[in-house]
């Protein structure tokens, strides 16, 4: 009999194990069914546009683990895309809440929530989540950025710069260029003031971090021209050329009366040339017509810009040539109706912007060094193309 229930024991422990399995089978299962359920209750609130109730429902009723983690998220994302922040935030919170949260989805709830407050206007509790997140792999960089935005809109330049070491060591390029600009902020402040030294220390710290940006080289030129300090000045005005061509049109002006006042005007316009042989732009052409008007006569500058309208016309360039028509036409009513035309073109051009921006494309009259729309720095540059340069 004992024999008997030892050849037994094999087939009662895999009746066993079956049976477990099965049990499991049928819990996991009854969770299942039970978690659908759930989801199509509060779907059913959501369809029918009773989103609170929804909410409410889902929070209570679903716990917050590895599979329902991605449909808070999904849920309150579009809660916020929708304009519907305190809906996001309350889950949001909900998911900040939950102690037992794997850490990837407890740092992405609490920048979500960050992202919430930031939206909301909440500069402060959106700063509070984001300085969490300074050390995070997945969070630190696009974190860094959030408050470098919030410092932005509040002019807190100083408070950005506090981020230097986190921003150098992550190396990324728009990053930098955005902390230079905050450097750029402050020398533009002390420009005002004329303090020279710290102006420079300013924007060498600005060129350390984005040696790209033109902004602060067209500062360093402008303190330095202050100092007549003119060839330094006369460098950082070539530096934005190699820097950023479309920007340069906009500083041809300084630059010429920095050279004419090192008496090296010849120079500045064989530079000159050079820059509208490489680049076509009409700003260039008009300032070296300058040159040739008074070194050939007016005649000779009639000739050139001809050929250059010919072979790239803009409107600006055009406005020019009626002008030097006007000068050169003897006879009145000629010169009356160039006249006309002259005004016509010219109410015609400043009805147009004179800058776009290139990453956001909102068009402007007057330069700012962030975009009033997307808030990219540098990005309002003189538009191009036949109403442009
Ligand atoms: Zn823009």
């Amino acid at each position: 009999m004992q024999e008997l229930l030892f050849l037994l024991l094999p087939v009662a422990m895999a009746y066993g194990w079956f049976m477990g399995r099965n049990s499991i089978k049928q819990n996991n299962q009854t969770e299942k069914q039970d978690l659908s359920i759930k989801y199509s209750t509060g779907l059913n609130y959501l369809l029918s546009n009773q989103q609170d109730k929804a909410i409410e429902y889902l929070l209570e009723t679903l716990k917050v683990e590895d599979d329902t983690v991605e449909a808070h998220f999904a849920m309150a994302n579009l809660f916020r895309r929708r304009g519907e922040l305190d809906r996001a935030l309350k889950v949001h919170e909900h998911l900040v809440r939950q102690a037992h949260l794997p850490s990837k989805d407890k740092q992405q709830a609490i920048f979500e929530l960050g992202k919430d407050f930031l939206s909301a206007g909440l500069y402060d509790r959106a700063e509070a989540m984001f300085n969490k997140l300074l050390k995070s792999k997945d969070y630190g960089l696009k974190s860094i950025n959030n408050l470098l935005k919030i410092y932005q809109s509040t002019k807190d330049w100083q408070l950005g710069i506090g981020l230097k070491k986190a921003i150098v060591k992550a190396k990324d390029k728009k990053t930098l260029h955005t902390l230079a600009n905050f450097y750029c902020e402050l020398a533009t402040d002390a420009l005002k003031k004329d303090e020279f030294i710290e102006v420079i220390e300013l924007l060498e710290q600005a060129l350390e971090l984005d040696p790209q940006s033109c902004r602060a080289n067209w500062l360093m030129a402008k303190i330095y021209e202050n100092h007549q300090q003119f060839e330094q000045a006369c460098q950082c005005y070539q530096s934005i050329y190699q820097q950023d061509k479309e920007f340069f049109p906009d500083v041809i002006n300084n630059m010429h009366h920095c050279y004419s006042k090192l008496d090296a005007e010849d120079e500045f316009f064989v530079f000159i040339r050079k820059v509208y042989e490489e680049t076509g732009s009409t700003s260039a052409l008009l300032k070296y017509l300058e040159h040739i008007e008074s070194k050939h006569g007016v005649n000779k500058a009639i000739e050139f810009i001809l050929s250059a309208l010919k072979r790239r016309p803009t409107i600006k360039g055009f406005k020019h040539f009626v002008k030097m028509q006007m000068v050169g036409s003897g006879k009145e009513s000629n010169g009356d109706s160039l006249d006309v035309i002259k005004e016509l073109v010219t109410a015609y051009l400043n009805m147009k912007p004179r800058y776009s921006c290139r990453t956001c494309g909102f068009n402007s009259s007057t330069h700012s060094w962030s975009c009033p729309s997307c808030h990219d720095w540098e990005q309002l540059k003189p538009v191009r193309g036949l109403e442009g340069e």
